[in-house]
């Protein structure tokens, strides 16, 4: 089946998800354009918005369209402590456990030479100056227990060695190869609260 340029174009935009195939993709399509114009509207109203005004936090690079984050405007939160980790969702993950008081620090992403994601695209410089100043007296390595989180969470330690804190990393319950946001609740609580000091 041809379709017409637009349409062929609004499949191949949607691609860009993530697992979106070609059938999923023409799917979509062509449920928004027949069936759904007010909900495909809103899409892609909000899309735009989104794009246009979402920037990434000044203080700990949690996606927001505020200068600062709602996490790191809070001043109930205790600012002594920092869990550094990979994504977004992994904040959301954390934050639903309820058992984490202190602030973040978000990497959108982990160190992958081969895709070109080295210390500066992951703000590291960033996140010495947020460890240097106001009272942080623990970093909480909370990347993925897969071979690149554990390779980013050995950077961090190095980096921050010379830092007069305390480096810690989340310990059991995260599978070897999990990913913070599928592991549940109850078990990202205790791998928070088992964490080890780094040496
Ligand atoms: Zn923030």
């Amino acid at each position: 089946m041809v379709f017409s340029p637009l349409i062929a174009e609004l499949i191949d935009a949607l691609r860009c998800l993530p697992g979106v195939g070609p059938k999923s993709a023409q799917k979509m399509a062509l449920y928004l354009l027949e069936r759904d114009h007010q909900g495909a509207d809103k899409l892609a109203d909000s899309l735009r918005a989104a794009l246009d005004n979402v920037g990434r936090c000044r203080r700990c690079r949690n996606l927001t369209e505020e200068t600062e984050c709602q996490i790191c405007q809070r001043t109930d939160r205790n600012s002594k402590l920092v869990c550094v980790v990979e994504t977004p969702a992994d904040v959301v993950a954390i934050e639903s456990a309820g058992r984490f008081d202190g602030r973040y620090f978000v990497l959108l992403g982990h160190l992958s030479p081969i895709d070109g994601i080295g210390p500066e695209e992951l703000g590291l410089d960033k996140l010495k100056e947020f460890v240097a100043e106001d009272g942080v007296e623990e970093v909480i390595i909370a990347t993925n227990s897969t071979l690149e989180g554990e390779a980013t969470s050995h950077y961090i330690a190095e980096l921050l060695k010379s830092s007069n804190i305390e480096i810690t990393r989340i310990a059991h319950g995260v599978p070897m190869g999990g990913e913070l946001e599928y592991v549940d609740g109850n078990t990202l609580a205790l791998a928070l609260e088992g964490r080890k000091k780094i040496e």
